[in-house]
């Protein structure tokens, strides 16, 4: 038996549970209000039979043991495996590799040697004179002493050698400080510091480490702005500057808004906006995604007039690059929306200002200018529909030849009425006409999709009768051909029941290579992971891409029916309890909006069905 299971054998969850939670009986199971969202009335359920939670309010998210404490106390799996280990008293044997722990004594010692430097640059910025100048430009744009000691703003001298010097002394061995990116080595190997003259903005993880940081020019110098470069510890694309002192905020508030850059951040959370965190210029990345979607599903991003102004589809229907803080496409917002159930909202600045600086003028401002965000949706098509001349039957073509696409990408039919309405009253074309070019449209489309897919005559099924060989299949398979990935985007966390699969799973969505995959997995998963990794496929399977394609898409769709499944019967129980224990009129409605599930139950078979028609006439 692995230690995790041993764990899981020897907790209750009821009891691990309401260590944080006041739960109240309701029949067989328990129920308080949810942990992770506010609200009034309990939507979330601990099921001591199958020992898991759920939220079928706001959250609409579930798991075990192990990740009810990842969530709660924003650990990862490794520390809850710890944390829950010593509470049922099972102990671990560290099978650690020497690889593995040297690397992990490596991160450990930069962390430390991050937070050293923080400490010291925060120490020059508020104490030498040498800072005025760094002091006066950022208490010149507004920043309180109270916040510059909360973020440990600091001050890069303008000499070659301070932190050098600094924390050599301390006992650091300089090729630590090069790899930490505090040191640059120049010609003749001789090193010096990287950040000169410069304010800086130490940037933490969401455990409030310091990965690196940001530097600002204080002078004509550029870049204006110079982050430490990709270490061990710090990945600028997988940052969110703040999130450290927003998560707890994001999490309350059920939502999280980003902006561009580090003063954006401090001035929000001066004025009490606590759930702002900075994306620190770059479009959002899957790793700033997946960090903020543990915390919530709606995001708002603020976006200048500027960006804002210009043609947000390009020609090809997909959003411009420049429209920051965004996007790979806007086709990639739509399907993260769809498959995380997401919000997206888009928040145009006033004109010319930075969210600073609206802050900074008058910070009651900021709520309303929140309040006003528009689904991104609705921004996209007003923004298309902006440039239109209205007499012009040009024009409307091709408004329409630029949105259909993203009208198709809609899974959830009603979301695409709302806009196929919405456009109809936009560019006062008829409806009716409108939804006759999708359907063309979608026709057109699926012939390509369907050409591009290689026909296949057999497909090796992965006919499996209970849940958690389904669901190693599918990760032997992913992880043995990295190149699926495109074929389970539609994948969540959520559809992987059992522990171990579900971590992997995770953490495969960081990193998406094996070799990265396994220096990032707490050890007593290794084994687990080597098996899915050695799994041996058939050779249909091994020697043909489509069919390996198919087989993955057919996973999917079968984890897919899993999950609803098992949330319809969850459903279903707790619905009978809630009647019998006579639950209150709202609490049964909330429920029950949630049982559209066997309607998308339905749209699965009608898929399988088409599928496996599909299959048969191309064989
Ligand atoms: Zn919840």
């Amino acid at each position: 038996m692995s230690v995790i299971d041993e764990v899981k054998l020897k907790l209750d969850i009821v009891q691990v549970v309401s260590e944080y939670v006041k739960l109240q009986k309701a029949g067989r199971n328990y129920k308080s209000v949810c942990p992770f969202h506010s609200e009034k009335d309990p939507s979330f359920f601990v099921f001591p039979d199958r020992q898991s939670w759920h939220c079928f309010g706001a959250c609409g998210t579930g798991g075990d043991i192990f990740s009810f404490i990842m969530k709660k106390e924003g650990v990862d799996f490794g520390q809850a495996l710890r944390l829950l280990a010593a509470k049922a008293g099972v102990a671990l044997i560290e099978q650690t590799s020497p690889k593995r722990e040297a690397e992990s004594r490596e991160r450990e010692s930069l962390f430390e040697i991050n937070e050293a430097a923080a400490a010291y640059f925060h120490h020059l910025l508020l104490n030498t004179s040498s800072a005025a100048n760094a002091m006066n430009y950022i208490t010149g744009r507004g920043i309180s002493t109270d916040t510059i000691k909360e973020f440990q703003i600091g001050y890069a001298p303008e000499g070659w050698d301070t932190i050098k010097q600094f924390l050599q002394g301390k006992g650091c061995p300089e090729a630590e400080l090069l790899i930490a990116g505090l040191l640059v080595e120049g010609e003749n190997k001789k090193s010096y510091d990287r950040f000169r003259n410069r304010l800086m903005f130490p940037i933490r993880n969401i455990q409030g480490k310091v990965t690196g940081f940001g530097g600002r020019a204080l002078d004509d110098s550029l870049p204006k702005y110079l982050n430490s470069p990709q270490t061990p510890v710090f990945d600028k694309s997988g940052s969110l500057y703040g999130i450290d002192r927003a998560k707890t905020y994001i999490r309350q508030q059920d939502r999280a808004v980003i902006v561009e850059g580090y003063m954006d951040v401090l001035a929000a959370h001066q004025y009490g906006y606590k759930n702002v965190v900075a994306s620190m210029g770059t479009a959002m990345s899957d790793k700033q995604l997946a960090i903020l979607k543990g915390l919530t599903r709606n995001l708002v991003l603020a976006l200048d007039a500027d960006t804002a102004g210009e043609d947000a589809v390009s020609r090809s229907g997909e959003m411009v690059d420049k429209m920051l803080p965004v996007p790979p496409s806007f086709y990639g917002w739509i399907k993260y929306e769809d498959a995380h159930k997401a919000e997206v909202k888009i928040l145009i600045l006033p004109p010319g200002k930075d969210p600073d600086e609206v802050i900074m003028e008058d910070s009651a401002r900021w709520p309303k200018i929140i309040a006003d965000a528009k689904p991104m949706v609705d921004f996209i098509f007003e923004s298309a529909v902006a440039k239109l001349n209205p007499e012009s039957a040009r024009d409307k073509s091709t408004v329409v030849e630029k949105l259909l696409p993203l009208l198709n990408e809609m899974k959830d039919p009603i979301r695409q009425a709302h806009y196929l309405e919405r456009l109809s009253r936009l560019l006062k074309v008829d409806e009716h006409v409108l939804s006759d070019t999708l359907r063309k449209f979608k026709a057109t489309e699926r012939k390509r999709r369907g050409a591009a897919s290689v026909k296949s005559s057999s497909i090796a099924s992965p006919m499996v009768a209970s849940s958690s060989p389904l669901e190693q299949y599918c990760l032997a398979l992913l992880f043995q051909y990295p190149e699926l990935k495109v074929d389970c985007k539609e994948l969540t966390s959520e559809h992987f029941v059992n522990t171990e699969n579900r971590e992997l799973f995770d953490k495969w969505q960081l990193c998406n290579n094996p070799a990265l995959l396994k220096d990032n997995l707490d050890v007593s998963l290794l084994e687990h992971l080597n098996k899915l990794i050695s799994r041996e496929f058939p050779s249909v399977l091994t020697e043909n891409e489509s069919v390996r394609r198919e087989t993955m898409q057919e996973c999917v769709v079968r984890l897919e029916e899993r999950r609803l499944r098992n949330l319809e019967s969850q459903k279903q129980e707790l619905l009978a309890i809630e009647a019998a224990i006579g639950g209150t009129a709202g609490q049964l409605a909330k429920l029950e909006e949630g049982l559209e599930i066997p309607k998308q139950l339905r749209d699965i078979f009608i898929k399988q069905n088409n599928r496996h028609r599909q299959i048969k006439s191309e064989g």
